[in-house]
């Protein structure tokens, strides 16, 4: 499709960065260009809207969940597309009042995330949103947030997926991604 040969087109790749051996993928260029970010925002929800939604049951998509941080400057964009809420999930203790938490692996020990424990109501049915997929450990750990709230995750959705990392196995709802990285 046109619209992902021009979204990859505007992807920058940062060999070394943060540490020696990692190529980082950036998705910024997108953002600091209008058009690139129109089309990636309205390429996400005609995604969510003519295949998500038409494929799942309960036909409607309640609240989409941004991870900490890149996916909170989608998320909110897409759920007010969608006339739905939008929930953030964030490193732990930067949330108020009562939470939940998940802990996931990082590359040298783990970390956890939060979401605030009112976010979500049990039966609402739930899309997650953040920039790249890597190991997965982190969509895991919202995934499961969403579960011990009583929501449902629908899919999991995201900007670049790294394949060779296999990340998508550990989720429990479908992965899609505009862009696969070997
Ligand atoms: P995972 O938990 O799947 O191993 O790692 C995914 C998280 O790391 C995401 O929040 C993502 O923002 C960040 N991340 C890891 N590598 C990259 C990269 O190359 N580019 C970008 N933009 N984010 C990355």
């Amino acid at each position: 499709m046109a619209d992902v040969e021009y979204l990859k087109s505007q992807l920058t790749a940062h060999p070394d960065f943060p540490k020696k051996g990692i190529v980082f993928l950036d998705i910024f260029p997108i953002l600091r260009n209008p058009i690139a970010f129109e089309t990636l925002i309205t390429h996400l929800v005609h995604h969510l809207t003519s295949h998500t939604l038409a494929t799942s049951p309960s036909k409607k998509i309640d609240v989409v969940v941004g991870l900490d941080a890149r996916g909170f400057l989608l998320g909110p964009i897409i759920a007010l597309r969608l006339g739905a809420a939008f929930v953030p999930v964030r490193k732990q203790g930067k949330l108020p009042g009562q939470c939940v938490s998940a802990t996931y692996e990082k590359e040298y020990g783990t970390d956890s995330f939060e979401m605030q424990a009112d976010a979500i109501q049990a039966g609402q049915t739930v899309i997650v949103v953040d920039d790249l997929i890597a190991t997965g450990g982190s969509a895991k750990a919202a995934g499961e947030l969403i579960a011990k709230q009583g929501g449902k995750t629908l899919e999991y959705l995201f900007i670049i997926e790294l394949m060779f990392l296999k990340g998508g196995a550990k989720l429990d709802a479908p992965v899609y991604s505009i862009v696969q990285s070997d």
